[in-house]
């Protein structure tokens, strides 16, 4: 049957960039069912609800892609927890193509788990309901909390079953966003030693992602700078909202800015700078407080990877790539100082001393006490407008934090401004694997309903206390798989 007739599918970076892109087909889905479709997203994109629900489930498998589509498979690079692979690529996943969406953007659409490709290496090229339903839902929560993601479109059980250390569900996600490029991209391109396939894989980044770099003396190191503030103002908000990503690999790290690939990611629980949640991460790399000095080492591997574009003498281009990733702390530090000041209600004329003594004496009360993160700073907002009992019932310092809560209290904190900034609800972690084991066994209705809580995060509604509160202390020790 025919795809919808409105939808077409460019091919550009297949077009611009062959040596990346490799034609191939997705793998036949035995019994597709639909299991979550994002509809804002879809109007969004000009996809109609009602066709993807029925004839358009072939589009978001990637088994009836649209005429005249080419979907490729897309190789890339990457540095995994430090050590440098040459070969990694899209092993079970597929870029469709690209749209225009209504607002005139372009955008990549992408399946996850569409089968096997020439990069699956030892993967069958496959994936499970259970993570690709978290993808769904951690990502839809970054985004309703305002930070720049993929986003997920869609996720289809195949009625695949699926090898892992049990037999599970198999899924397609269907992803959106404004492109897969990675740091590996660039890293796979240099690689190659192929010059002019570095430059035009500059071009296409700069003209889909930071075109004001066209117009730069030195295009490549405009798009460098672009890329390093695009990530210092993306991790200093993951940072701010108690985002542990997992597995920042040079792969999982976009040029456009952008959150990808939601594997063995967490929020944070008790506030702890040395939160590792990934059962993988033995060594703590990833850990939460690590990510603004991993964004940093993943950029200098970008550095390295565009060094033969940035000047023609090696000296020379070490020298400006090292200038220019020097920006990062400082626009780190800017953009996570903003965020702390807004968080804590701080107003906009105090004194940057007294504002970054708060911040700092608060959070070594709230690392001190193990307190929980989210709901600690949503209740600053009732301790602003004079109730701070529920704040300073989660210390066992009482008198440190009343004594952090006069100073605080004194230069006047922004109540409802505060409550703009500090969620009331994100993807607990216990509820996720609560949402995920129902949806697993077949019942949606704890997925459903905690998507819907963290669409809106901000918003306290009466009923939904349990959304809001820390993990029963059972639950400590929590560990993600990916
Ligand atoms: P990730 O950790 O999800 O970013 O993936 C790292 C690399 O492993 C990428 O090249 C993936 O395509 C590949 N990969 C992950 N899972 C599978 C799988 N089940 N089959 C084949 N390749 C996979
Ligand atoms: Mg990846
Ligand atoms: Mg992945």
């Amino acid at each position: 049957s025919a795809p919808t007739p409105t939808l077409a599918l460019d091919s550009r970076f297949a077009r611009e960039l062959p040596e990346l892109a490799l034609p191939w087909r997705a793998v036949d889905t035995p019994k597709p069912r639909l299991l979550v479709l994002n509809e804002p997203l879809a109007e969004e994109l000009g996809l109609d609800p009602a066709w993807l629900r029925g004839e358009g489930l072939g589009l978001l498998t990637g088994t009836r892609p649209p005429a005249g589509a080419t979907p490729v498979a897309q190789a890339y690079a990457g540095h995994q927890f430090g050590g440098y692979s040459p070969r990694l690529g899209d092993g079970r996943a597929l870029l469709l193509g690209e749209l225009v969406d209504s607002s005139g953007r372009v955008r990549d659409l992408h399946l996850k788990g569409s089968g096997r490709t020439p990069f699956s290496r030892g993967g069958d090229g496959l994936a499970v309901v259970g993570p690709m339903l978290r993808e769904h839902l951690v990502s839809e929560a970054m985004h309703a909390l305002g930070v720049r993601t993929t986003r997920s479109l869609a996720v289809v059980a195949t009625g695949r079953a699926v090898q892992r250390e049990t037999v599970l569900p198999g899924a397609v996600l269907a992803r959106v966003a404004s492109s897969h490029l990675r740091v590996g991209s660039f890293q796979y391109a240099r690689a190659t030693d192929d010059l002019d396939l570095l430059r035009r894989l500059t071009d296409h980044a700069i003209a889909r992602h930071h075109p004001h770099a066209a117009d730069a003396d030195n295009s490549a190191l405009a798009l460098f700078e672009a890329v390093v503030a695009a990530q210092a103002d993306l991790v200093a908000q993951w940072m701010l909202v108690g985002f542990v990503h997992g597995v920042m690999n040079t792969d999982n790290m976009t040029i456009s800015g952008e959150t990808i690939d939601y594997g063995p990611c967490a929020f944070m629980d008790a506030f702890d700078p040395a939160t590792v949640y990934s059962s993988i991460d033995t060594g703590g790399r990833y850990a939460y407080g690590n990510q603004p000095v991993v964004a940093e080492w993943n950029l200098a591997r970008f550095a390295e990877a565009l060094l033969p574009l940035l000047a023609e003498e090696q000296d020379a281009a070490v020298a400006l790539a090292v200038e220019s990733l020097g920006g990062f702390r400082e626009r780190y530090s800017a953009a996570w100082s903003a965020g702390m000041r807004a968080k804590l209600g701080l107003p906009d004329g105090l004194d940057g001393a007294v504002a970054s003594a708060l911040v700092a004496d608060l959070l070594a009360l709230v690392q001190a006490d193990h307190v929980d993160h989210t709901s600690f700073f949503r209740s600053l907002g009732r301790a602003a407008r004079g109730d701070t009992e529920p704040a300073r019932g989660m210390f066992l310092d009482l008198a440190g934090f009343d004594a952090w809560a006069e100073r605080w209290l004194a230069v006047g904190p922004d109540a409802d401004a505060m409550d703009r900034v500090n969620p009331a609800y994100v993807p607990r972690n216990h509820l996720v694997e609560e949402a995920l084991d129902a949806a697993t066994a077949g019942d949606l209705e704890p997925f459903e309903r905690l998507l819907a809580v963290v669409a809106a995060p901000y918003d306290v509604r009466p009923g939904l206390e349990r959304y809001a509160e820390p993990a029963p202390e059972s639950f400590a020790g929590y560990q993600t798989f990916c």
